[in-house]
């Protein structure tokens, strides 16, 4: 029998979006509880390095308007401006915010908070009249800004006593009416199901980078909430737009920030050319993530790549090439000890894995899959949509990183991710309470759990002989290889082909652990479900999109086409397939212009 739990919300994910929609519950008074499968503190959003953007300008003129511009711009005009006109307007106060409960960001000598440039932000170029040029405009803590703003949120909902279940993993949610009432959960040390029932829902689970091999993405990220808000006939907003950063460890994919490159570090091809000056001359190393990539692959397809199999470049922060290159503020020189004091963990990483000392060497790196910009389709206050027509699905919300608001549109420029998921988390919260406040409980089928008893009884009994393992492998590499930074209809058939054989074969799945307690290998096979099911989507979302457009890049149709694909795309759950519906994208000021940096 499972364990009953009445809360009046129930936020699951312990990241930076749903820490922040619990501390606005629990300010509004709300009985509110939290579900994580990581203790909290474990969440991605501490792995952010590079920092999170607001129009502060404290180190030279910026304003939220430039910011809402080039995030608008960043994603290829599929941004919904009416939401990037907000993200870009709340960060200042989101900013103070985090700095009045005391988040440690780094400062300047008269004590501002300190920023530094990022990809794609940029202002206008005094000595060139139309032209733009980066600006400082990404707040952070050297290169532990997650971690910062994490460890600030999570003392922040402890001071206002917010109910934590950490290690308790949900396996599904409770639809019933078309509402959203609450969430059925598994404690992974017990193996004891948990039906929690609640006037709202909040999903806050994060990326699902885990469809690919090569990724910055923790071994967490599998999308779970949004593969069951799929299977609960909750449409995909964008799911072909996936972001892969440029700088990932040689075959690691392990993150280096754009930081480095904020900081002023330099990409060289084989023959030690700088050949960002030459694709994007105004914004060099901090063009927007999707360009560079494609950039990258295109030195190593022309014969320029380096390492052992050629097929990477370099990236150099020595402090001499940086001095080289960039005249910093005021003439100051970047110094060995200053790079250490604004990359610690960065410097490290290189140290660690590369096994060279990034003061004396460049090092190899190569795009790693990083972000989904799509997800499961908000309005500004979080409130799940079910349609093209923007219904909204009672009691659910969604924020963060799996939500799809769409402030990123086609391509996210780096530190607007911590922000986003801070608005959108807070603005969500504020909105269920009101909600709260307003409706009563429903009922709850007391058949709630019983599909996913179902799924881990199936599972544990299974005669099968497919492992968990195998099919994982073989999904990551066919997405890494046929879905990646460009793409063609041809391998993504194939792709799409062999997705649908690993889906069918996922029947026959069979775990070695029978028990209860700590059943790793059960939730691993679940979660390997949520990732095929959004590997598909992914997958049949870029093959139904024939246009290229920031993240989105087909060989087979190099163009942006806005007389047809000016529209957000909404994957629906059909029959084990996709059927796809369209809605516009909200233009408030910005028409759509070429992309050019
Ligand atoms: C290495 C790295 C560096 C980055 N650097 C930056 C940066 O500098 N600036 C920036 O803006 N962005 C950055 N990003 C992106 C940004 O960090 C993420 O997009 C963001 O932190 C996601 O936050 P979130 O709150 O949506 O989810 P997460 O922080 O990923 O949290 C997800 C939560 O959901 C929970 N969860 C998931 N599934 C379940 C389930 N089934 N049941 C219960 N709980 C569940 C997890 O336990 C976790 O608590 C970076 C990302 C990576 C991977």
């Amino acid at each position: 029998m499972a364990i009953l739990h009445k809360y009046d919300a129930v936020v699951v994910g312990a990241g930076g979006a749903g820490l922040w929609a619990s501390y606005e519950l629990a300010r509004a008074g709300v009985n509110c509880a939290v579900l994580s499968k990581l203790y909290p503190t474990r969440s991605h959003t501490g792995t952010a390095q590079g920092g999170i953007a607001a129009a502060l300008g404290n180190m030279e003129e910026d304003h939220p308007d430039w910011h809402c511009y080039d995030t608008i711009k960043g994603g290829d005009y599929l941004v919904d401006q009416d939401a990037a006109e907000i993200l870009a307007d709340e960060a200042i106060v989101t900013v103070l915010d985090l700095e009045h409960m005391g988040l440690p960001f780094d400062r300047t000598p008269e004590g501002k908070i300190e920023q530094r440039r990022f990809g794609g932000h940029t202002k206008p170029d005094p000595n060139n009249p139309g032209k733009r040029i980066p600006v400082m405009r990404a707040c952070k803590s050297a290169d532990r800004t997650g971690h910062m703003i994490l460890q600030t949120l999570y003392q922040q909902n402890v001071k206002h006593e917010t109910k934590f279940f950490n290690e308790f993993q949900v396996l599904d949610l409770i639809m019933e009416r078309g509402e959203c009432r609450g969430c059925v959960t598994i404690d992974i040390a017990s193996g004891e199901i948990h039906i929690f029932q609640a006037k709202a829902v909040i999903l806050a689970t994060g990326g699902f980078g885990k469809i690919f091999k090569v990724t910055s993405n923790a071994h967490s990220l599998t999308g779970d909430l949004v593969a069951m808000a799929w299977r609960h006939g909750i449409p995909l907003e964008d799911m072909e737009f996936f972001q892969f950063h440029p700088t990932g460890v040689y075959e690691k994919g392990i993150l280096i920030s754009e930081a480095a490159r904020g900081e002023g570090g330099i990409l060289f091809n084989a023959h030690g050319e700088r050949f960002m000056e030459r694709h994007a001359p105004s914004m060099k190393e901090l063009a927007p993530r999707d360009m560079i990539s494609r950039y990258i692959f295109e030195e190593v397809r022309a014969g320029n790549g380096v390492g052992p199999h050629k097929d990477a470049v370099w990236l150099d922060v020595r402090p001499d090439t940086i001095n080289k290159y960039h005249s910093a503020p005021g003439g100051k020189k970047v110094t060995a000890h200053g790079l250490e004091a604004a990359l610690p963990d960065i410097l490290e990483f290189v140290r660690l894995y590369e096994g060279l000392e990034p003061m004396k060497e460049m090092f190899l790196i190569q795009p790693t899959a990083h972000y989904a910009m799509g997800g499961i389709p908000t309005d500004v206050h979080g409130r799940v949509l079910r349609d093209e027509n923007n219904s909204v699905v009672k009691g659910l919300y969604a924020a963060g990183e799996c939500a799809c608001v769409s402030v990123h549109g086609a391509n996210r420029l780096g530190t607007n991710s911590l922000l986003d998921i801070l608005v959108f988390g807070r603005r969500a919260g504020l909105d269920a309470a009101r909600l709260i406040k307003e409706t009563t409980f429903e009922d709850v089928s007391p058949k709630a759990d019983e599909v996913a008893i179902a799924q881990i009884e199936g599972l544990k009994s299974s005669k099968g002989k497919e492992s968990v393992a195998d099919i994982r492998k073989k999904m990551q590499l066919t997405m890494d290889q046929q879905v990646g930074v460009f793409r063609n209809a041809e391998d993504m058939k194939m792709a799409i082909g062999a997705i649908n054989d690993l889906r069918e074969a996922y029947q026959g799945v069979t775990v070695m652990d029978k028990g209860a307690r700590f059943n790793t290998d059960v939730l691993e096979a679940l979660e390997l479900g949520y990732l095929l099911d959004l590997a598909y989507v992914t997958a049949t979302s870029a093959l139904n999109r024939t246009e290229s457009r920031g993240g989105h890049a087909r060989e087979d149709y190099p163009n942006r086409d806005d007389v047809n694909w000016l529209k957000h795309t909404l994957a629906f759950k059909n029959n084990g397939g996709v059927e796809f519906k369209y809605k516009p994208v909200t233009i408030t000021k910005y028409q759509p212009q070429e992309r050019n940096y």
